[in-house]
Protein backbone atom coordinates (compact mmCIF):
# COMPACT_ATOMS: atom_id res chain seq x y z
CA UNK A 1 0.00 0.00 0.00
CA UNK A 2 1.06 3.20 -1.29
CA UNK A 3 1.25 5.65 1.65
CA UNK A 4 0.18 9.38 0.03
CA UNK A 5 2.48 12.21 0.52
CA UNK A 6 0.80 15.82 0.80
CA UNK A 7 3.94 17.81 -0.32
CA UNK A 8 4.23 21.28 -0.23
CA UNK A 9 6.16 23.94 -2.77
CA UNK A 10 6.69 26.95 -1.90
CA UNK A 11 8.65 28.40 -4.87
CA UNK A 12 10.25 31.73 -4.16
CA UNK A 13 7.75 32.53 -1.21
CA UNK A 14 8.74 33.15 2.76
CA UNK A 15 12.01 33.67 4.07
CA UNK A 16 13.70 31.46 6.79
CA UNK A 17 11.75 33.44 9.70
CA UNK A 18 8.41 32.89 8.08
CA UNK A 19 9.19 28.90 7.07
CA UNK A 20 10.30 28.53 10.91
CA UNK A 21 7.08 30.25 11.70
CA UNK A 22 4.80 27.89 9.00
CA UNK A 23 6.22 24.64 10.30
CA UNK A 24 5.64 25.34 13.99
CA UNK A 25 1.83 26.25 13.44
CA UNK A 26 1.49 23.42 10.62
CA UNK A 27 3.19 21.48 13.19
CA UNK A 28 0.88 23.04 15.92
CA UNK A 29 -2.58 22.42 13.62
CA UNK A 30 -1.67 18.38 13.62
CA UNK A 31 -0.68 17.69 16.85
CA UNK A 32 -3.53 16.27 17.47
CA UNK A 33 -4.11 12.41 17.87
CA UNK A 34 -6.62 12.36 15.20
CA UNK A 35 -3.65 13.20 12.47
CA UNK A 36 -1.06 10.16 11.72
CA UNK A 37 1.77 10.91 10.51
CA UNK A 38 2.25 7.35 9.63
CA UNK A 39 -1.06 7.12 7.27
CA UNK A 40 -0.50 10.43 5.47
CA UNK A 41 2.88 11.72 5.02
CA UNK A 42 3.86 15.56 5.08
CA UNK A 43 6.77 17.57 3.19
CA UNK A 44 7.74 20.92 2.57
CA UNK A 45 9.61 22.38 0.10
CA UNK A 46 11.18 26.04 1.23
CA UNK A 47 14.12 27.71 -0.69
CA UNK A 48 17.56 26.74 0.14
CA UNK A 49 18.16 30.09 2.12
CA UNK A 50 15.20 27.84 4.32
CA UNK A 51 16.61 24.68 4.75
CA UNK A 52 18.80 24.76 7.41
CA UNK A 53 16.27 26.90 9.68
CA UNK A 54 13.66 23.99 9.11
CA UNK A 55 15.93 21.39 9.99
CA UNK A 56 17.44 22.59 13.10
CA UNK A 57 13.58 23.18 13.98
CA UNK A 58 12.39 19.93 12.96
CA UNK A 59 15.33 17.94 14.81
CA UNK A 60 14.74 19.87 17.55
CA UNK A 61 11.02 18.74 17.93
CA UNK A 62 11.59 15.75 16.47
CA UNK A 63 8.42 16.91 14.17
CA UNK A 64 7.46 14.34 11.46
CA UNK A 65 6.94 16.89 8.84
CA UNK A 66 9.55 16.20 6.17
CA UNK A 67 11.14 18.60 3.80
CA UNK A 68 13.17 18.53 0.34
CA UNK A 69 14.72 21.14 -2.40
CA UNK A 70 13.13 22.57 -5.22
CA UNK A 71 16.13 21.81 -7.15
CA UNK A 72 19.58 20.80 -7.33
CA UNK A 73 22.53 21.18 -9.40
CA UNK A 74 23.97 17.89 -11.54
CA UNK A 75 27.08 17.76 -10.82
CA UNK A 76 28.67 17.14 -7.21
CA UNK A 77 31.24 19.76 -6.57
CA UNK A 78 33.67 22.32 -8.35
CA UNK A 79 33.49 25.86 -10.08
CA UNK A 80 29.78 26.50 -10.53
CA UNK A 81 28.98 29.70 -8.76
CA UNK A 82 25.88 29.88 -7.76
CA UNK A 83 24.71 25.67 -7.77
CA UNK A 84 24.08 23.85 -4.68
CA UNK A 85 24.76 20.24 -4.80
CA UNK A 86 23.04 17.60 -3.98
CA UNK A 87 25.21 16.34 -0.90
CA UNK A 88 24.96 19.86 0.20
CA UNK A 89 21.00 19.08 0.56
CA UNK A 90 21.32 16.08 1.79
CA UNK A 91 23.73 16.90 4.27
CA UNK A 92 20.39 19.00 5.57
CA UNK A 93 18.17 16.31 6.01
CA UNK A 94 16.06 16.47 3.05
CA UNK A 95 14.04 13.59 2.10
CA UNK A 96 13.28 14.58 -1.66
CA UNK A 97 13.87 17.05 -4.25
CA UNK A 98 11.44 18.52 -6.63
CA UNK A 99 12.75 18.39 -10.61
CA UNK A 100 11.60 19.32 -13.57
CA UNK A 101 9.20 21.83 -12.11
CA UNK A 102 7.21 23.81 -15.46
CA UNK A 103 8.65 26.72 -14.06
CA UNK A 104 12.29 25.60 -14.01
CA UNK A 105 11.64 24.05 -17.44
CA UNK A 106 10.63 27.47 -18.60
CA UNK A 107 12.67 30.11 -16.54
CA UNK A 108 16.15 27.84 -16.68
CA UNK A 109 18.01 25.60 -19.59
CA UNK A 110 16.23 22.45 -17.96
CA UNK A 111 15.76 20.01 -20.79
CA UNK A 112 15.63 16.15 -20.53
CA UNK A 113 19.26 15.43 -20.50
CA UNK A 114 19.80 18.05 -17.48
CA UNK A 115 16.71 17.00 -15.36
CA UNK A 116 18.14 13.38 -15.81
CA UNK A 117 21.67 13.89 -14.59
CA UNK A 118 19.57 15.88 -11.69
CA UNK A 119 17.65 12.36 -10.90
CA UNK A 120 21.13 10.69 -10.51
CA UNK A 121 22.38 13.10 -8.33
CA UNK A 122 19.87 13.06 -6.16
CA UNK A 123 19.44 8.84 -6.03
CA UNK A 124 23.28 8.91 -5.54
CA UNK A 125 22.78 11.04 -2.78
CA UNK A 126 20.25 9.09 -1.13
CA UNK A 127 17.13 10.85 -1.55
CA UNK A 128 14.02 10.74 -3.53
CA UNK A 129 13.63 12.57 -6.53
CA UNK A 130 9.85 14.29 -7.16
CA UNK A 131 9.74 14.24 -11.02
CA UNK A 132 7.30 16.89 -12.61
CA UNK A 133 5.83 16.43 -15.67
CA UNK A 134 2.31 17.74 -17.68
CA UNK A 135 1.18 18.86 -20.38
CA UNK A 136 0.49 22.33 -21.36
CA UNK A 137 -2.75 23.67 -23.04
CA UNK A 138 -1.40 23.20 -26.64
CA UNK A 139 -1.57 19.65 -26.28
CA UNK A 140 -4.26 19.36 -24.11
CA UNK A 141 -6.37 21.08 -27.06
CA UNK A 142 -4.49 18.84 -29.37
CA UNK A 143 -5.79 15.74 -26.98
CA UNK A 144 -2.02 13.95 -27.16
CA UNK A 145 -1.43 15.05 -23.36
CA UNK A 146 -1.39 11.44 -21.77
CA UNK A 147 1.15 10.42 -24.65
CA UNK A 148 2.93 13.97 -23.73
CA UNK A 149 3.28 13.33 -20.15
CA UNK A 150 3.69 9.86 -20.24
CA UNK A 151 6.46 10.64 -23.32
CA UNK A 152 8.07 12.90 -19.86
CA UNK A 153 8.32 10.21 -17.71
CA UNK A 154 9.80 7.69 -20.13
CA UNK A 155 12.62 10.12 -21.36
CA UNK A 156 13.66 10.40 -17.97
CA UNK A 157 13.57 7.45 -16.27
CA UNK A 158 14.38 4.60 -18.77
CA UNK A 159 17.96 4.01 -18.14
CA UNK A 160 17.58 3.72 -14.45
CA UNK A 161 17.51 0.22 -13.40
CA UNK A 162 14.75 -1.25 -11.54
CA UNK A 163 16.04 0.37 -7.91
CA UNK A 164 16.60 3.13 -8.43
CA UNK A 165 12.73 3.80 -10.65
CA UNK A 166 11.62 2.31 -7.37
CA UNK A 167 12.35 5.56 -5.32
CA UNK A 168 10.96 7.59 -7.91
CA UNK A 169 8.11 10.21 -7.04
CA UNK A 170 5.88 11.54 -10.08
CA UNK A 171 3.74 14.74 -10.29
CA UNK A 172 1.60 15.02 -12.69
CA UNK A 173 1.18 19.09 -13.18
CA UNK A 174 -0.44 19.95 -16.09
CA UNK A 175 0.45 23.42 -16.90
CA UNK A 176 -2.25 24.71 -17.19
CA UNK A 177 -3.64 24.53 -13.71
CA UNK A 178 -1.03 25.59 -11.94
CA UNK A 179 -1.67 28.49 -10.16
CA UNK A 180 -4.98 28.76 -12.34
CA UNK A 181 -7.93 27.79 -10.52
CA UNK A 182 -8.66 25.16 -12.98
CA UNK A 183 -7.60 22.05 -11.74
CA UNK A 184 -7.97 18.71 -13.57
CA UNK A 185 -10.73 16.36 -13.59
CA UNK A 186 -10.25 13.64 -10.65
CA UNK A 187 -11.02 11.76 -14.05
CA UNK A 188 -8.33 13.37 -16.48
CA UNK A 189 -5.91 13.20 -13.18
CA UNK A 190 -7.06 9.50 -12.67
CA UNK A 191 -5.94 8.83 -16.97
CA UNK A 192 -2.69 10.49 -16.65
CA UNK A 193 -1.85 8.74 -13.31
CA UNK A 194 -2.64 5.30 -15.05
CA UNK A 195 -1.38 5.80 -18.09
CA UNK A 196 2.35 7.08 -16.35
CA UNK A 197 2.02 3.99 -13.78
CA UNK A 198 1.39 1.49 -16.80
CA UNK A 199 4.51 2.67 -18.87
CA UNK A 200 6.45 2.13 -15.85
CA UNK A 201 5.00 -1.31 -15.71
CA UNK A 202 5.89 -2.05 -19.03
CA UNK A 203 9.39 -0.54 -18.42
CA UNK A 204 10.47 -1.86 -15.01
CA UNK A 205 7.78 -4.48 -14.15
CA UNK A 206 5.06 -4.45 -11.86
CA UNK A 207 6.65 -4.27 -8.52
CA UNK A 208 8.04 -0.92 -9.66
CA UNK A 209 4.69 0.61 -10.59
CA UNK A 210 2.84 -0.34 -7.89
CA UNK A 211 5.87 1.57 -5.18
CA UNK A 212 5.98 4.68 -7.19
CA UNK A 213 3.84 7.22 -6.14
CA UNK A 214 2.51 9.47 -8.58
CA UNK A 215 1.19 12.81 -7.43
CA UNK A 216 -1.37 15.40 -8.60
CA UNK A 217 -0.59 19.19 -8.52
CA UNK A 218 -2.37 21.94 -10.29
CA UNK A 219 -4.71 23.69 -8.14
CA UNK A 220 -5.22 21.61 -5.68
CA UNK A 221 -7.30 23.23 -2.47
CA UNK A 222 -9.28 21.81 0.41
CA UNK A 223 -12.62 22.00 -2.27
CA UNK A 224 -10.75 19.48 -4.56
CA UNK A 225 -8.69 17.21 -2.50
CA UNK A 226 -11.29 14.61 -1.39
CA UNK A 227 -12.29 13.52 -4.90
CA UNK A 228 -8.55 14.02 -6.53
CA UNK A 229 -7.38 11.40 -3.68
CA UNK A 230 -9.89 9.11 -4.09
CA UNK A 231 -8.87 8.01 -7.72
CA UNK A 232 -6.60 4.49 -7.51
CA UNK A 233 -3.58 6.13 -9.03
CA UNK A 234 -3.40 9.47 -7.32
CA UNK A 235 -1.32 8.84 -4.64
CA UNK A 236 -1.03 12.61 -2.87
CA UNK A 237 -0.59 16.22 -3.59
CA UNK A 238 1.95 19.12 -5.08
CA UNK A 239 0.59 22.17 -3.80
CA UNK A 240 1.55 25.70 -4.63
CA UNK A 241 -0.91 28.56 -3.86
CA UNK A 242 -2.62 26.23 -1.05
CA UNK A 243 0.38 25.43 0.64
CA UNK A 244 1.29 29.58 1.88
CA UNK A 245 -1.73 28.97 3.69
CA UNK A 246 -0.96 26.90 7.28
CA UNK A 247 -4.86 26.17 7.83
CA UNK A 248 -5.28 25.43 4.21
CA UNK A 249 -2.65 22.66 4.31
CA UNK A 250 -3.42 21.28 7.47
CA UNK A 251 -7.13 21.28 6.38
CA UNK A 252 -5.72 19.16 2.84
CA UNK A 253 -3.30 16.62 5.19
CA UNK A 254 -6.50 15.70 7.14
CA UNK A 255 -8.54 15.03 3.60
CA UNK A 256 -6.10 12.76 2.23
P1 LIG B 1 -0.72 25.64 -7.53
O1 LIG B 1 -1.16 24.67 -6.47
O2 LIG B 1 -0.53 27.04 -7.05
O3 LIG B 1 -1.57 25.51 -8.76
O4 LIG B 1 0.76 25.18 -7.96
C1 LIG B 1 1.00 23.86 -8.28
C2 LIG B 1 2.45 23.65 -8.39
O5 LIG B 1 3.09 24.13 -9.31
C3 LIG B 1 3.10 22.86 -7.36
O6 LIG B 1 4.39 22.50 -7.74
Amino acid sequence: KRIPLVAGNWKMNFDHLEATYFVQKLAWLLRDAHFDFRSVEVALFPSFTSLRSVQVLVEADKLRIRYGAQSVSVTNQGAFTGDISADMIAHLGCSYVIIGHSERRKYHPEDDANIVDQVRAVLAAGMQPILCVGESFEERRQGIELDFAVGQVHDVTRDLNEDEAAKLIIAYEPVWAIGTGMVATPESAQDAAQAIRADMRSTFGADVADTVRILYGGSVSSKNAVELIGEPDVDGFLIGGAALDADELARICRLT
